[in-house]
């Protein structure tokens, strides 16, 4: 049987991808390619170029390969353009997450993990974030995760659908491999910002605004490795074919970093300059998103091992460095 993986293209989706196969677990891809790679997922599995609101093609997917579990990263996940355009928002994420989700209880498949975020609880009451704590969203990005996961919790009722969602925090560094990266176009995450101007293919990074209530007046952030979040998931299916019932997890470190103290990291472990400067505040930001990730560790038993900011920009640094111009340069 098979994981389907949407958005297998995608920064994340591709670790995803890596992952199921070093565990020898087959696998296989969905991507409309809108903003994934083609090069990012190995030639010798099954891909299929196409959109998850397209309810024909997704029904076809279904009939021909055996998947008995799916993995749904396919989605719009820009705040600031989500603030802009929050029409293209709910069609992409809420109508394809519905359209998937139709797909799934016509097919019989009831598992799913899902990528949720941290976009989902707005400006917290207090750090670290539980599962618990009010979600109340404050841009069009957190409204739609929201309202997938609660989509699922009503076909968890209506048709035994059972499904983990994820909620990310600050998701960080690349294989260390270095076979696959995040290369996004325009790229607007602070990581591969902040390498971009150590490459030097930007003058500098401006840090969106300086005036928050946080210790040096930039926001405070939780970030993830994408390889012990993508672990994560893998627990996540595991726990569901045994059975697991339907639950919301946080993904995180319980450590937090201000955009300045980002910057310093990444200029001690490139050696670079990275000039930076101060710009306005970005619509849609909270000032401070920490995770407790106790229930993940507890219940998927997840222990995440690449923890460390410098390891996590060094991994980051390691795919630049040698993919400056992403896919693109292959
Ligand atoms: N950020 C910044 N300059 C940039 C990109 C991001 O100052 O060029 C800040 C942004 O305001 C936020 C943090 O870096 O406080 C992380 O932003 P990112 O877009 O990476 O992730 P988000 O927290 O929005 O999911």
């Amino acid at each position: 049987m098979s994981v389907l993986a949407l958005g297998g293209a995608g920064y994340i989706g591709s670790h995803a991808v890596y992952q199921l196969l070093d565990r020898e677990r087959e696998v296989v891809v969905v991507d409309n390619l809108q903003t994934g790679h083609r090069e990012a997922v190995p030639a010798n599995i099954p891909f299929y170029e196409g959109d998850v609101r397209d309810r024909q093609f997704l029904k076809e997917v279904f009939a021909k390969e055996p998947i008995d579990q799916v993995m749904m990263f396919a989605a719009n996940s820009l705040v600031g353009v989500s603030m802009k355009e929050p029409l293209q928002y709910f069609d992409n994420n809420v109508y394809g997450t519905q359209v998937l989700l139709e797909t799934m209880v016509d097919a019989g498949v009831s598992d799913i993990v899902f990528s949720s975020t941290a976009a989902v609880y707005g400006e917290p009451n207090q750090v670290p974030i539980k599962e618990c704590d009010p979600a109340m969203p404050q841009n069009p990005y957190g409204e739609t995760k929201l309202a997938m996961e609660k989509m699922m919790k009503w076909c968890r009722e209506a048709h035994d659908l059972r499904y983990v969602s994820l909620r990310y925090f600050n998701v960080a560094g690349a294989r260390p491999s270095g076979a696959i990266g995040e290369d996004h176009d325009p790229e607007t995450h602070l990581v591969p910002i902040i390498l971009e101007t150590a490459l030097g293919k930007r003058k500098s990074i401006t840090i969106y605004g300086d005036d928050y209530d946080t210790k040096d007046g930039t926001c405070i952030r939780d970030y993830v490795h994408v390889e012990d979040l993508i672990d994560a998931h893998i627990r996540a299916l595991d726990y569901l074919k045994d059975g697991g019932v339907s639950d919301v997890f946080n993904l995180g470190s319980s450590t937090g970093f201000t955009v300045k103290e980002i910057i310093g990291a990444a200029r001690a472990v490139t050696g670079k300059e990275i000039p930076s400067k101060i710009g306005e505040r970005r619509p849609g930001d909270p000032t401070k998103l920490i995770a407790s990730p106790e229930k993940a560790k507890a219940v998927l038993g997840w222990n995440p091992k690449r923890t460390d900011i410098d390891t996590i920009i060094e991994d980051a640094w390691n795919w630049h460095h040698h993919h400056p111009d992403g896919y693109g340069g292959r």
